[in-house]
């Protein structure tokens, strides 16, 4: 069987000839989108609108198709053509939360700050209790808690040691740390032990999922990752069609679960209320990408195109702001601004923005799938042939730094010309790492260019990934101004080069 096999070592990524020539910024241009972003930026509309109007945006859900909606308004009113909303596939049931009330009313009224975890049940009405604690570590350790936990309220897992906070929660990389960034090899570093990490822990939260279900528990609190009131919140169930949805799941700011936690360890009346009302939507299983695009206006290339996107998916605990609102607002931006440049294009610009994202890329790797993948003669179809490259912003809300040439050596000497006028925006990385976690990846997997953006890491992983805080004051506008005028020079430059963007090389393997 023929396989198509991804060549790494640099010494193999032959550079592919491509000319200098036309890599160049067009510095009228440049100075034109500097100016409308400084004048007319619409970023700050745009974010607001996608997280305050719309708010959270599980894949599946109504807000989600109303951001969408809005999206195609927008894009159509800027005179973007072809504006679409693609279905993908079937990514199964949405989940809205409803209601969530979390109390403590004995030894004194306290209000809890917990999020319930999406793609779970709702409780039985109010339930009102004393606690019991659940911290298993091994399989074994379920048999004491056999038969007790009926119809209780379950604390489970181990209180955290939170810290005091002398590290400030945002940072921007310095130059020491964008140097070791550009000297990087080629590859990720840690994958295959975070994986291997994560796939353990996956694994054991399945068997004490199955226990306490088995012993019928009425909702289950579990101290969150973060600090100062930030609660991390996934999903507790799964959203397949035919799948099953968790059982009730709140997770507790670590600070709140402590308390607890504590007060039950001193023996201490501790009585708790919680309400839990969830619904699940299975009108429509299909998800759906929104599309859109500023036609080629040469016709010896307008059949090729360059896409832009990020996506429009997010988790729920907050709204999304800068897990992706933030990356979609400054694809939208960008297109905006060519528009209102009234630039021509040569190829055709297309922005994407994706669902399906959170759980597992599903909205661009369905587009893939579905625009470019092989046959069974593992032939690619005519729009593989056709494109040239495809930019992704989902790093948060941090300005961009550089980019990650994804193994992609030869693509260096055009991101090179195209970043030397950008550098006193501070960009000035060029690594041939590959970066993961989101949608440039299916891109990548058929051996298109695809590429992710190095950002400011501000308080991504600190505060805002996947957390309640991730809301529009975690969002910094001017980071994302700069990161609009970057896109857009990367993307308009590179509609206008004499030639598609270079391709890694690949060997095809015969065994
Ligand atoms: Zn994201």
């Amino acid at each position: 069987m023929k396989r198509i096999l991804p060549l790494f070592p640099l010494f193999l990524s032959l550079i592919v000839s491509t000319s200098l020539g036309g890599d160049e910024v067009d510095l009228q241009i440049l100075s034109e989108i500097r100016q409308e972003v400084e004048q007319n930026s619409q970023i700050e509309q745009i974010l607001s609108h996608l997280t305050d109007v719309h708010g959270p945006r599980l894949t599946g859900s109504e807000n989600l198709l109303n951001a969408s909606r809005w999206s195609m308004d927008q894009l159509r009113e800027w005179g973007l053509e072809n504006v679409a909303l693609e279905p993908w596939g079937e990514f199964g049931r949405g989940w809205e939360l409803e209601k969530l009330s979390l109390e403590m009313t004995e030894p004194y009224y306290t209000p809890l700050i917990g999020y319930a975890k999406a793609w779970t049940e709702s409780t039985e009405g109010v339930i009102s209790g004393i606690p019991v604690l659940f911290n298993p570590e091994e399989e074994e350790d379920f048999n004491e808690f056999k038969g007790k936990l009926k119809g209780k309220i379950v604390l489970f897992g181990d209180p955290r040691d939170v810290g005091l906070g002398f590290e400030p929660m945002a940072e921007r990389y310095s130059e020491e740390q964008l140097e070791e960034i550009r000297t990087a090899r080629v590859g990720r570093e840690g994958h295959g032990d975070w994986r291997r990490r994560y796939r353990a822990q996956r694994e054991w939260r399945k068997r004490v999922g199955e226990f306490l279900r088995k012993e019928e528990v009425a909702v289950v609190l579990e101290p969150g990752r973060g600090n100062a009131g930030t609660v991390f919140v996934g999903s507790g169930g799964s959203h397949e069609k035919n799948g099953e949805l968790g059982l009730p799941a709140i997770v507790l700011s670590a600070e709140h679960f402590g308390l607890l936690h504590r007060t039950l360890s001193k023996e201490l009346e501790l009585t708790l209320r919680v309400e839990l009302a969830s619904r699940v939507l299975e009108d429509d299983l299909q998800a759906y990408n929104v599309l859109g695009e500023i036609p080629g206006s040469d016709p010896a290339v307008s059949d090729e195109v360059v896409m832009l996107g990020g996506h429009l998916d997010s988790w729920h605990a907050g709204t999304g702001a800068t897990d992706n609102a933030a990356g979609c607002a400054v694809m939208l931006e960008v297109v905006r601004i060519l528009q209102a440049l009234k630039l021509q294009p040569r190829r055709t610009i297309r922005i994407a923005l994706w669902t399906g994202e959170e759980q597992g890329l599903l909205g661009s790797k369905g587009y893939v799938e579905r625009h470019f993948q092989t046959d069974e003669n593992g032939k690619f179809t005519d729009e593989h042939e056709k494109f040239s490259a495809y930019f992704n912003l989902d790093n948060g809300t941090g300005k961009i730094r550089g980019i990650y040439l994804q193994g992609n050596d030869s693509v260096r000497p055009i991101f090179g010309a195209y970043i030397a006028p950008l550098a006193d925006l501070g960009v000035t990385t060029l690594t041939v790492r590959d970066t993961g976690g989101t949608d440039h990846l299916p891109f990548d997997a058929v051996n298109l260019p695809a590429f992710q953006f190095i950002q400011d890491p501000v308080s991504y992983d600190t505060r805002t990934h996947h957390s309640n805080m991730d809301v529009y004051e975690h969002a910094s506008l001017s980071d994302l101004k700069q990161a609009s005028i970057v896109i857009a020079t990367f993307v308009y430059t590179t509609a206008m080069r004499d030639e598609k963007l270079p391709r890694k090389v690949r060997a095809v393997d015969s065994d």
